[in-house]
């Protein structure tokens, strides 16, 4: 026998008062866009509170847990029977089936958890829970009781059907994509981005990219990586629109002018703008980085204020105080690591002066930028103008 629904349970946080709706309703389409990449066909319903995801053919259980585990707002995942309403003593065969078929050993402890929505039922939760409770351990003797820490805890849920069900598999938790705005994400070929964007997309937030590209310093294999990673991502946060600028003119056009060991800074400061505006086109509230304190020169406290002032977009860095350990361990859980860590340059490796300033102050760095006036505003709009964009 094999389940042919699930019940998705989500997190209550969020879902008070009228926003109940927009969360429900968003993670009703974000389930349905996710099983789209699974073989089989699935309905997705919302019920008086309650989302249920139901099988209408063949599918493979293990691929459909694996497409829900990646939704956030899912809080857990309990594939179940549904049975009609035939009465008390059906739903007792009903149960004792239930548990025949999905334990073939029956060496567990257990106990019974009814709920009754449905308030004209005959039998009270109470009853259920004992009536049921006598069943299961007369029909397999092998089972035992344990109301504290039972092994199988068997929910019966009598709402018009009755959902029967017990296991629970944990979801990813956080807010539907969709919920809270749009922000755009600063996605290199590394490892720290990818996982700024995927934090940032579990609080709800549907997420835009931009990738600085310069060819020739940067091979199009760095650009695959990227639109890779994104793709990665967006199993997680739903479609992806890429921009791709060409940043190899404005990069020359400041290793020309400016000191050599300011380069990481005001390129950084130069990608912030071009975000910026970027986001303006696209109805992005913020921006994201994969930053954290310290972790190299153009992340020292200075740094990374003189990056700040480039922009008045809120800028987003959910790995500001993670080390570098502990984001790896985020990138290797969602599945972006092992491309994180192909060996292809990204354009700031090539550019990086011996010794970068650590401790730039904003007034020195606007100085140097000064220096960009005669050609800069030209080569930012003719970077925006020529923005590839690609959905991934
Ligand atoms: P990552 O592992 O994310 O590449 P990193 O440790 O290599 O980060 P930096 O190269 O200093 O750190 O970049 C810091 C942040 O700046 C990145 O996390 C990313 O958000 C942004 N960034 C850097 N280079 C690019 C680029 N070429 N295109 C887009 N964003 C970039
Ligand atoms: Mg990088």
């Amino acid at each position: 026998m094999q389940y042919q629904s699930f019940l998705i349970k989500y997190a209550e946080i969020g879902v008070k008062g009228k926003n109940r709706y927009l969360f429900e309703d968003a993670l009703v389409t974000q389930i349905r866009h996710s099983l789209k990449r699974v073989d089989g066909d699935f309905i997705v319903s919302k019920e008086s509170g309650r989302i249920y995801v139901n099988a209408e053919s063949e599918y493979d259980f293990d691929e459909v847990i694996e497409a829900l585990k990646c939704i956030f707002g899912i809080a857990a995942i309990c594939p179940m029977i549904q049975v009609e309403d035939n009465g008390y003593e059906d739903l007792k065969k009903q149960v004792q089936s239930y548990v025949d078929e999905f334990y073939e050993d029956k060496n567990f402890t257990f106990k019974v958890n009814a709920r009754r929505g449905n308030k004209k039922y005959p039998v009270n939760s109470e009853q259920i829970n004992r009536d049921l409770g006598e069943l299961i351990l007369h029909a397999f003797p092998e089972t035992k009781v344990d109301v504290h820490k039972p092994d199988v805890m068997l929910h019966v849920e009598v709402r018009n059907k009755i959902n029967i069900y017990s296991h629970v598999i944990p979801g990813p938790g956080g807010m539907p994509v969709g919920t809270n705005g749009k922000a755009m994400l600063l996605l290199s070929g590394g490892i720290d981005s990818p996982v700024a964007g995927y934090m940032i997309a579990k609080r709800g937030v549907k997420i835009d990219a931009v990738y600085f590209h310069a060819p020739p310093y940067t091979s199009e294999r760095a650009k695959q990586k990227v639109v890779d990673l994104a793709k990665l991502v967006s199993k997680y946060s739903g479609p992806i629109r890429l921009h791709i600028v060409n940043f190899t003119d404005i990069q020359l056009y400041i290793y020309d002018k400016c000191p050599h060991e300011e380069l990481t800074i005001i390129m950084r400061r130069y990608m912030m703008r071009i975000a910026e505006r970027l986001s303006e086109e696209s109805g992005a509230m913020a921006l994201i980085t994969g930053e954290s304190i310290g972790q190299v020169a153009s992340q020292t406290m200075q740094s990374l204020a003189a990056t700040d002032a480039a922009t008045t977009m809120p800028v987003f860095r959910p790995v500001i105080g993670f080390d570098k350990q502990e984001i790896v361990d985020v990138s290797e859980k969602i599945g972006t690591y092992e491309t994180s860590v192909l060996p292809f340059e990204d354009c700031c490796t090539i550019f990086v002066a011996k010794h970068p300033v650590t401790k730039p102050s904003l007034k020195m760095i606007e100085r140097s930028e000064e220096k960009l006036e005669e050609k800069i505003d030209e080569l930012v709009e003719t970077a925006i103008s020529t923005v590839e964009k690609v959905w991934c």
